[in-house]
C-alpha cells in the first residue's frame, strides 16, 4: 500500500564533537522518503524546496520510487535551513539556526493522484501545515502518524496540540516528550500523550532505543550498540520512515505489526547515524537492512531459567 509523506527538505550545517559540515542535504522528508522507499512504493511526497536544492537528489528520489508530483520548487527563494551542534554524548544537541525560507508560506497542495493514500506520515514541519494535509485528504486515511520537535512547541504550541489531537500515532524524542507533557518519567509521558488524542505513541530515546505505547501496554525496543556514531542528524526521521514504510507494506495496523515496524525504524536509524546527513542511506541495501533487523533480536535474546 502507498504512503504519503510531508516534511522539510533542507540544507543543514552540522557540528559533532568529531567533525563539521557547513552545508549538506537534509530535512525530515529527505530522510523519511529515502528510508521508506526500501519498504513501499510509491512514497507520495508533499514538500517545498527552493532554487538551491539539487535536482540530482530529486531525480534520485524519483528513481527510488518516490512520487514527486507533490513537490513544489520555489525558484525565487532558498530552501529551509537548519544548523545544529551536538553535545559530547551525541544524544543531545542545540539548534544553532532555523531559517524557514520557503517553509514560511508553504501551501501543501495534495495532487489528486495522492487522494486515497491509506498511510500518512506528517514529518516534522509547521503544525498548521500538518493540519492542512489532514484536512485536504478527502477520505480519512487508515493511519496518520506525526513527528514534531521542540522548535514547534516553543513557537506554535496551541496549533501543535490541535494537530496532535487529530493523529493516530505520535513519534517524539525523549527530551521533547518531557517538554510536551511536563512529565519526567517517560512512562507517564507516553501515557499522557495517549490522553492528548493519539491511539499510539512512540518515544525515541536515541542510543537507548524506543518505547511504544498502546492502551495500557508498553513495548520496549532496544537500539543496536554501535561502536561509532558519526552524526545523529536524521535518525528520528529515518526511524519514522522505516516504521511507516513497513506498516504501509504490511497494510494493517496491529500491535504486532507496530512492534516490527519499530524494529525496522530502529534499523534504519542505526544506519543513518553512520555517516553525515543522509549519505549512508544512499548506499544502503535491502540485504544490509535484513541482516541488521535480525541482529536486533539476537542482542537481547536469552534462555530464561527461574531461580
Ligand atoms: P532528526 O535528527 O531526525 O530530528 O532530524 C533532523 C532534520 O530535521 C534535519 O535534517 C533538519 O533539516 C530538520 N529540521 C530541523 N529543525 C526542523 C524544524 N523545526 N522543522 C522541520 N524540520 C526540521
Amino acid at each position: 500500500m502507498s504512503l504519503l509523506v510531508i516534511g522539510t527538505m533542507a540544507f543543514d550545517a552540522i557540528e559533532t564533537p568529531f567533525a563539521k559540515v557547513d552545508s549538506i542535504i537534509g530535512g525530515a522528508a529527505t530522510f523519511i522518503t529515502l528510508s521508506a522507499s526500501f519498504f513501499v512504493q510509491p512514497v507520495n511526497l508533499v514538500a517545498v524546496i527552493g532554487y538551491d536544492y539539487p535536482q540530482e537528489t530529486v531525480d534520485d528520489l524519483d528513481r527510488r520510487g518516490v512520487n514527486i508530483e507533490g513537490l513544489q520548487r520555489k525558484t525565487d527563494q532558498k530552501s529551509f535551513f537548519w544548523a545544529g551542534k551536538y553535545h559530547n554524548d551525541l544524544n543531545t544537541r542545540d539548534t544553532v539556526a532555523t531559517e524557514l525560507n520557503v517553509l514560511a508560506d508553504f501551501d501543501p497542495i495534495i495532487p489528486n493522484s495522492y487522494q486515497g493514500t491509506p498511510f500518512v506520515l506528517l514529518g516534522n514541519l509547521t503544525p498548521s501545515v500538518q493540519m492542512q494535509v489532514i484536512e485536504r485528504m478527502k477520505d480519512r486515511p487508515q493511519l496518520i502518524a506525526m513527528d514534531t520537535m521542540n522548535f514547534w512547541m516553543d513557537i506554535a504550541l496551541d496549533s501543535l496540540l490541535e494537530t496532535i489531537k487529530k493523529v493516530d500515532l505520535l513519534t517524539i524524542n525523549d527530551e521533547e516528550a518531557r517538554q510536551l507533557t511536563g512529565e519526567f518519567s517517560l512512562i507517564k509521558a507516553g501515557k499522557k500523550i495517549l490522553s492528548m488524542g493519539p491511539k499510539y505513541a512512540v518515544i525515541k530515546k536515541g542510543e537507548h532505543g524506543a518505547l511504544l505505547f498502546y492502551e495500557d501496554q508498553v513495548f520496549v525496543a532496544p537500539a543496536l550498540p554501535l561502536e561509532e556514531v558519526f552524526d545523529p542528524t536524521g535518525a528520528g526521521d529515518s526511524f519514522a520512515g522505516g516504521m511507516m514504510g513497513y506498516l504501509a507494506r504490511q497494510g494493517e495496523v496491529t500491535f504486532d505489526n507496530l512492534k516490527n515496524a519499530i524494529i525496522y525504524g530502529s534499523t534504519l536509524a542505526s544506519f543513518c547515524v553512520e555517516d553525515f546527513g543522509p549519505r549512508r542511506l544512499l548506499t544502503l541495501t535491502k540485504d544490509e537492512i535484513r541482516q541488521r533487523y535480525l541482529a536486533f533480536q539476537q542482542i537481547s535474546a536469552y534462555n530464561q531459567t527461574l531461580i
